[in-house]
């Protein structure tokens, strides 16, 4: 290679290097799952000891299910709690049910109150004393059609099948559903949701949400799968689940096995900290993935979690490790009880113009506000066109840079000789 060239690209890289150094610094620091099993496997532990439980019970979904944490004492009693935690939670628990997995308490670092994992799983006083937010902000009851269908697209539409999750995250967007008691939709609802598909030839697209979907037994998924895969114009069929992250126990061999039946079938899931890629929730994302089953990853930006251009750029990359592909990030919505983990916009685009550029494309997801009414998602980006001239635009570049770049008009086709 010519001198001057190899010495202007050295000089480059050397650049390029300055460019990453203080993320590389504090990447050290975040807390990431992976690289934390030994202090989950102490927690689990003292966990299982407490709920008397053995490590074949906690490999079993079921038994994780059974003995998810609900009440302050049992709570109390593996965290250790302050009397005004105590006092508030028990007021909460009047409000708003919660509920956690044995297995995501085991990520949960006992002694910081506030800790992203925390906040996401133990109730706050917050949640009360929220008078901002709206029980159903995204108007979902005016967009049900038939059955348990939410429809807010031509082509596209969602079953919500039940009301249970492995966990119920404090954040939650539908909340207002959860109730008091663990609920499936029956085969009645559920027979008239597929019945509307059916009916209507331009949906294409299923997505088999709730709750958490992959709390219904092996049996009642497949039946309603089944069921959609029937219908001639429906050609994928989606899976909403958080599982991979609060119960990776339930993505079993079965499982997988009767889903790859069914293909094409995609699973979009929900990891929001580095802490939550564990080593059983990478084991649970390569299974699917092994099965043939292409996965997305849709973030909720939230304060104290994850708004954070570090630590988002630090979960895009560890989600790559366990071949999920971050999809969305969304920005959180008005809902009751939850607005302390609203974010500004500015937090949303500051993060997105942090990792265009500076990491892969494959890590970089779009960030999305729902419109409220359920007028549907739009993704939010800085403007990267900063001039527009005659035959000309002034592009903004990933480091800052203003560039000015042609400009074509789009010829017609038929004027090409
Ligand atoms: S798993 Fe999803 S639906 Fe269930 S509580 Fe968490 S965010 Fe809500």
């Amino acid at each position: 290679m010519n001198i001057i060239k190899r010495d202007i690209s050295e000089k480059r890289a050397e650049q390029l290097k300055g460019r990453i150094k203080d993320y590389l610094f504090i990447k050290e620091k975040i807390d990431k799952g992976l690289e934390r099993k030994k202090e989950i496997e102490e927690r689990k532990k003292i966990i299982l000891n407490v709920l008397k439980g053995t490590e074949k019970d906690w490999n079993d979904y079921n038994w994780q299910l059974k003995n998810r944490i609900i009440t302050v004492d049992v709570l109390d009693k593996i965290i250790k709690l302050s009397e005004e935690e105590k006092e508030n939670l028990t007021t909460i628990s009047k409000k708003y049910r919660w509920g956690i997995s044995p297995y995501y308490l085991s990520l949960v670092n006992f002694s910081k109150r506030y800790g992203p994992i925390r906040l996401m799983s133990i109730p706050l006083y917050n949640e009360i004393e929220d008078h901002h937010g709206m029980l159903d902000p995204m108007s979902e009851e005016y967009t049900n059609p038939a059955g348990c269908i939410t429809r807010r697209y031509p082509d596209r539409l969602i079953i919500n099948v039940t009301n249970e999750c492995a966990m119920y995250c404090r954040f939650c967007q539908r909340r207002r559903n959860i109730g008091q008691k663990d609920k499936a939709k029956s085969k009645e609802i559920i027979d008239e949701s597929i019945q509307y598909i059916s009916e209507n030839k331009e949906i294409r697209d299923v997505l088999i949400t709730g709750g958490d979907a992959l709390t219904l037994s092996d049996d009642f998924i497949e039946y309603i799968i089944r069921k959609v895969r029937e219908i001639k114009h429906v050609e994928i069929i989606r899976i909403g689940t958080r599982t991979p992250v609060t119960l990776p126990q339930r993505i079993t061999k079965e499982l997988c096995n009767m889903l790859k039946k069914y293909h094409p079938i995609y699973i979009n899931t929900h990891f929001n900290h580095p802490m939550e890629v564990t080593e059983d929730a990478k084991k649970a994302c390569e299974r699917l993935a092994d099965a043939g089953i292409p996965l997305g990853n849709q973030a909720v930006l939230l304060n104290g979690v994850n708004n954070n251009p570090d630590v988002m750029k630090c979960l895009n990359q560890e989600l790559l490790k366990c071949r999920v592909k971050p999809y969305y990030i969304f920005h959180a919505k008005n809902i009751k009880g939850t607005t302390h983990f609203c974010t500004s916009i500015e937090d949303g685009l500051k993060i997105m113009d942090s990792l265009r550029g500076f990491t892969s494309g494959m890590a970089i997801p779009t960030y999305i506000i729902n419109a409220p009414k359920g007028k549907g998602k739009v993704p939010l980006s800085s403007n990267n066109i900063v001039e527009k001239g005659d035959g000309y635009v002034v592009i903004k570049t990933w480091e800052g840079d203003h560039i000015k770049i042609k400009n074509y008009d789009t010829i017609n086709i038929k004027q090409i000789k």
